[in-house]
């Protein structure tokens, strides 16, 4: 009999190569152990098998891939969080030198990695109004150093709806890549890799997981930048642990049925709101963002929500509301907020998929 020491070490693997389970189960495993040092050789020829799992595993690899089916992309790759998808996008592009040019709404995390680290690596970053189609264009002729154009399928907080197919005319034009931040909206409203993106990234924390229980982030798109991204993630340490991996795609199952209820509640609370407040609603997606009325004080209003939660993030099942002056858009100057309209009166609220007549109730009584 073995001792102790090698019992608790050597725990019983039930089954294993031999069962096969509904569900594909998580990987919770750093490494992969191979039955001959042929079988391990193997693997550096691309046999397709597994080694470490900062490299690569069967988890993390489902997540990409079925990001990637979602999108209609030919490949992707699962990252650590949004930041990182984003990160690993950018560096499959540019290196020390180039330029990147992105829209100035894009999210509060995305224009701080743009404008603090990139700017250490050598990377120089230009901001434009999208809005205005000859401002990007006048950009892209000026500074021909740039390669990569970054935006958001839809913008927060006031939900602009980007003009991917422009874009995507302009980058063929001009030989550049297009990078679309696609968390917003998901593959369910808008698939901006069909509209030309050549890179189409996700804040899995968002929709795709869809529970608020994972911080995770994805890639998709062109499979040669997306090999390239592959190895970013690998050698920078952006990986994602099988186990967010594995519930990421546990979310992703019921993505289409959330997505059709989460919408279906927020046209329903734009068209409740549109003679109480100010309604910013693009008729897709789950986000409804409002400016309440100067009469209405807002601090009394965010106590008198019951169970609508206050909570700066979005995209869970449950309805929940968020306030841009003191959070996503704290760290602007008052001028800044002004240029892109936030005020103190600006709520932006993510639908959930509780039944709308009770979130419309819940917003009357709050109003009132
Ligand atoms: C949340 C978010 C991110 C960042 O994602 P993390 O998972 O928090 O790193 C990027 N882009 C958009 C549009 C987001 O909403």
């Amino acid at each position: 009999m073995k001792s102790l020491e090698t019992i608790s070490v050597h725990t019983a693997k039930a089954g294993e190569r031999t069962i096969q389970p509904k569900v594909m189960p998580v990987f919770q495993t750093s490494a992969f152990s191979f039955s001959s040092l042929e079988e391990m050789e193997g693997y550096y020829e691309g046999n397709g098998t597994y080694l470490y799992s900062r490299t690569a595993n069967p988890n993390t690899d489902a997540l990409g891939q079925t990001v990637a089916n979602l999108e209609g992309a030919p490949k992707g790759v699962a990252a650590s969080s949004g930041m990182a998808a984003i990160l690993a996008g950018i560096l499959s592009v540019v290196q020390t030198g180039d330029h990147v040019l992105a829209a100035e709404d894009v999210y509060g995390g995305t224009f701080l990695l743009l404008k603090e680290e990139l700017l250490r690596m050598g990377i120089h970053v230009h901001f434009a109004d999208f809005s205005n189609a000859s401002e990007i264009e006048q950009h892209v002729t000026d500074f021909l150093e740039i390669k990569l154009i970054i935006s958001e399928s839809i913008t927060n907080p006031f939900l602009r709806l980007e003009d991917i197919e422009g874009l995507s005319r302009l980058k063929d034009q001009y030989g550049l890549t297009l990078m679309i931040d696609n968390t917003f909206a998901t593959p369910y409203t808008i698939k901006p890799y069909a509209l030309g993106a050549d890179l189409v990234v996700h804040s899995a924390t968002k929709y795709l997981g869809g529970h608020g229980d994972v911080t995770a982030g994805a890639l998709v798109g062109r499979a040669d930048l997306i090999t390239i991204a592959e190895s970013r993630i690998t050698n920078l340490g952006m990986n994602l642990s099988p186990h967010e991996a594995w519930l990421t795609v546990r979310g992703i199952k019921t993505l289409v049925l959330r997505m059709k209820a989460q919408t279906e509640n927020a046209r329903a609370i734009a068209d409740f709101l549109k003679d109480k407040a100010r309604v910013w609603y693009p008729g897709k997606g789950a986000i409804v963002t409002f400016e309440l009325p100067e009469h209405v004080d807002v601090y009394r209003f965010f106590k008198s929500l019951g169970w609508i939660q206050i909570v700066p993030t979005l995209a869970g099942v449950e309805t929940t509301v968020s306030y841009p002056y003191s959070t996503s858009h704290r760290a602007l100057s008052e001028e800044e907020k002004q240029k892109i309209g936030v005020t103190k009166q600006t709520v932006r609220l993510s639908a959930g998929i509780e039944g709308t007549q009770d979130i419309l109730d819940q917003l009357a009584a709050a109003i009132k």
